[in-house]
């Protein structure tokens, strides 16, 4: 008989998720599944030696957040260099592993990462699967599909060119463990001599790799800045188009007719922005993230007002968009005319579901998994108290408690946790 599983009983705080919101109540957890939630004081438990007692005074129990949108091979490292050598390689999976421990702590219990080169997720991935290292639940792309010199070639791409290679190229990644086919539909910041604003694959190309995502059950998105490239991506037939920074009415009428949702990573070109040549970033990046602030602030505002979709993304891991640091991106949101609530709803549920995850994920709904996490103060009066990692006091990924600030250290690694 196995051991009955052990219950946690969340108490006397505020409890909030999209839809949620209870001033003071509590949340009971048995093993990896949320069992109840409701108003008040909780209904059953009590204080028996094998129920745990997490008093949440003071402070908001939330969801476990989703991030759509990472890199846990990049470093936020002022200028990005590219992983080559096989030395770069392995270290580039212990780097991953310390990028995605400071994600889980900042709050973020499920990633998709959206390119890493030379199977560096994948390895991250079995790293984890066998208790070397604690990561968000990882949704993995694999490399970034791009044509021939396009965005990211040199850092996260591989170069295809025609709708057989794309689709050949697509099978590769899924056959490698791919949860999600990345796609790169425009110019980029990143990459020298590529201009942002131009598209980057034809309809046809791009149609294959989602095909083939779509078959295995997965999921396709594709990196566009620019007004034609976001048009084709969606009209391939991708779940979501990154960053649209450079989105058009028309680009906003079709991602609204086919459901598409747009994945913002503000904090990309904030940061950027806000660091600047002063910090080190090469000045072609900081003069394309320059000439696009602008009008991603007025596109964002303008798809949001037509009621395009969201989910959350940062790409984390770009010049200065550190791992950890997730949930500046809520506050971004609400910055673009979000209420709290629907920053936390897109970064939460409508973030579980463009991942195809709902059904374990997104809500404090009963039987839904145990991810949570629990803040300082309220983030419905004022979201910077999501801004990690001060705030952020207890981040639990299904059941197990992965950080407790209130604890004297952190509680890491399977095979690795001091004391339990
Ligand atoms: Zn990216």
């Amino acid at each position: 008989m196995s051991p009955k599983p052990e219950t946690t009983i969340y108490a006397n705080g505020r409890i909030v998720d999209g839809r949620r919101h209870i001033p003071n109540g509590y949340l009971i957890t048995e093993g990896s599944a949320i069992v109840a939630v409701g108003a008040g004081d909780p209904k059953r438990g009590g204080a028996s030696a094998s129920v745990r007692q997490v008093d949440l005074a003071g402070r908001t129990l939330l969801p476990g957040f989703i991030d759509c949108h990472v890199h846990l091979t990049m470093n936020a490292a002022a200028a990005p260099a590219a992983i080559v050598s096989p030395a770069d390689q392995m270290v580039g999976v212990l780097q991953a592993s310390i990028n995605a421990l400071a994600t889980l702590h900042g709050g973020v219990t499920t990633v998709r990462d959206c390119g890493a080169p030379h199977g560096i997720d994948f390895a991250l991935r079995r790293a984890a699967e066998e208790g070397l290292c604690v990561t968000p639940r990882l949704m993995l792309s694999g490399r970034a599909l791009c044509m021939t010199g396009g965005h990211g070639w040199h850092l996260i791409g591989r170069e295809v060119d025609g709708p057989d290679e794309l689709r050949k190229a697509a099978r590769e990644q899924l056959k490698a463990g791919a949860d999600n086919v990345k796609l790169i539909a425009s110019g980029g910041i990143l990459t020298p001599g590529t201009n942002i604003g131009n598209p980057q694959f034809t309809v046809d190309e791009m149609r294959a790799a989602v095909e083939e995502a779509h078959f295995a059950g997965k999921t396709a998105n594709a990196h566009a800045h620019g007004a034609e490239g976001i048009k084709r991506a969606t009209q391939a037939g991708v779940d979501s188009v990154e960053h649209c920074y450079f989105i058009d009415p028309e680009g906003i009428e079709m991602m609204l007719a086919r459901g598409t949702v747009l994945v913002a990573t503000s904090a990309a070109v904030r940061n950027v922005v806000a660091y600047g040549v002063a910090a080190g970033i090469p000045r072609h990046i900081a003069e394309k993230a320059e000439s696009a602030i602008k009008a991603h602030v007025s596109g964002f505002k303008a798809a949001h007002k037509a009621g395009v979709r969201l989910a959350m993304g940062t790409d984390s891991g770009v010049p200065y968009t550190r791992h950890g640091s997730n949930l500046d991106e809520l506050i971004h949101l609400v910055d673009m005319g979000l209420s709290p609530q629907e920053a936390i709803r897109v970064a939460t549920a409508d973030s579980a579901r463009l991942l195809k995850l709902e059904e374990q994920l997104g809500s404090l709904d009963e039987g839904k998994n145990a991810d949570l996490v629990v803040v300082d103060g309220n983030p419905l009066d004022d979201i910077r108290v999501l801004r990690a990692p001060e705030t952020v006091r207890r981040v639990v990924l299904n059941g197990r408690t992965v950080l407790d600030r209130d604890a004297s250290r952190f509680l890491v690694g399977a095979g690795f946790t001091p004391g339990a």
